[in-house]
């Protein structure tokens, strides 16, 4: 395995060609991308990288390539509808008891999947602006029906221990905010930054906080990735996961298995695997929902129940999140002697090898 030591991120293509980890030839097709897209490596991402290895799981999700210049049929700007649910700047208030709340628009590093990607990055503003930020904090205090307060962006672990403890603490402070719910990718693309002022951040009195941690390949699960994920929750604050189904990542059973298994390793449990969203320029990493749907019936029949992920949908418009399958329940065409006797629908119902079984058993009929 060729591996790269760095101090510090790469975030020009000239910077990656420079350092093999990406071709020279593509360079100027490199640019034009990262003049539309940012770009982010930082160097616990880049040592995971094998140079020799031109599919590379961990490159494909991080260097960016000429695909991204391409937008395939219904790609577009804001693939899960955030705009038609703002109702102001920063918040998300798509389901009646829980709001998105944008915080910060940079991330650590710069997925090239991203579903945020045409928000997220240098170029756009940093963070909410101030006045911003209180219209948000009112619109949370004024809908008593919010119950969870989730904190995306971008990554707020981008901000600075200080700045969150300050937002934990003015969140916590309204009544009705039981749940504040932080998305990251920092614990894998930079876990120096979960220090012990971090965590204290992140515990706060008044509301229970809850992390989510995206990862895509258990490559991402690194010594120092999991230390940071055990300090995190030796603080009393539970883990979920979340995932993207990617097309030359993790679209194996093999692959998928060992993500899973590594994040119960870590005690975080498995929530949701994404379809993939149809942000521009993103097709050549998304699976079909046939593809995924078969990988999760493969998954169920490799590991537990602990290990099992939703695999949802984001359906386009705004309309929410779907779980899209498999489904392993179908009625039965019962013969029509049957149907009119039987006073319960008799299922097909497939076990983890495949066999299909009947239920109930015995057809139930009126005694
Ligand atoms: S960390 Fe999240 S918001 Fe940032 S680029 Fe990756 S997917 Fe997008």
């Amino acid at each position: 395995m060729n591996k790269i030591n760095l101090a510090t991120t790469l975030r020009e293509p000239t910077e990656l060609v420079a350092h093999g980890l990406a071709p020279a030839a593509a360079l100027a097709d490199l640019e034009k991308v990262a003049a539309r897209y940012a770009v982010a490596v930082t160097p616990d991402i880049a040592a995971l990288i094998d140079r020799n290895d031109p599919d590379d799981p961990i490159a494909r999700q991080f260097i960016p390539s000429a695909e991204e210049l391409l937008a395939g049929p219904g790609e577009n700007a804001d693939p899960i509808g955030d705009h038609a649910y703002s109702p102001v700047a920063g918040i998300v208030h798509r389901y009646p008891d829980r709001v998105l709340f944008k915080l910060v628009h940079v991330c650590a590093v710069y997925c090239r999947f991203c579903f945020r990607r045409e928000m997220v990055g240098p170029g756009k503003a940093n963070a909410l602006p101030h006045a911003a930020y209180q219209d948000a904090i009112g619109y949370i205090r004024a809908h008593p029906e919010i119950w969870e307060v989730i904190l995306t962006g971008g990554d707020p672990l981008m901000l600075s221990p200080r700045r969150l403890a300050e937002i934990m603490a003015e969140l916590a402070a309204i009544d009705h905010v039981r749940i504040i719910r932080i998305h990251t990718r920092v614990p894998v693309a930079d876990p120096a930054r979960i220090g012990a002022e971090m965590i204290a951040a992140l515990r706060v009195k008044g509301a229970t906080t809850w992390v989510a941690l995206h990862a895509n390949h258990a490559r991402e699960l690194t010594a120092p990735a999991r230390a940071a994920c055990a300090g995190i929750i030796d603080a009393g604050i539970p883990m979920v996961s979340q995932s993207v189904l990617l097309r030359g990542v993790n679209d194996n059973a093999s692959a998928l298995e060992a993500l899973m298994r590594a994040f119960v390793e870590c005690r975080i449990k498995p929530y949701y695997l994404h379809h993939g969203d149809l942000a521009s320029g993103t097709s050549h990493l998304r699976t079909t929902l046939a593809q995924g749907q078969e990988l999760m019936r493969a998954l169920r029949g490799r590991v537990s129940g602990l290990c099992q992920p939703d695999y949802v949908l984001d359906i386009p418009g705004g309309h929410g999140k779907a779980p899209v399958g498999p489904n392993y329940l179908s009625p039965t065409n019962t013969q029509s002697r049957e149907r009119e006797q039987s006073v319960e629908t008799r299922y097909r119902v497939v076990d983890y090898c495949g066999e299909v079984h009947l239920y109930p058993p015995i057809a139930m009929t009126d005694p």
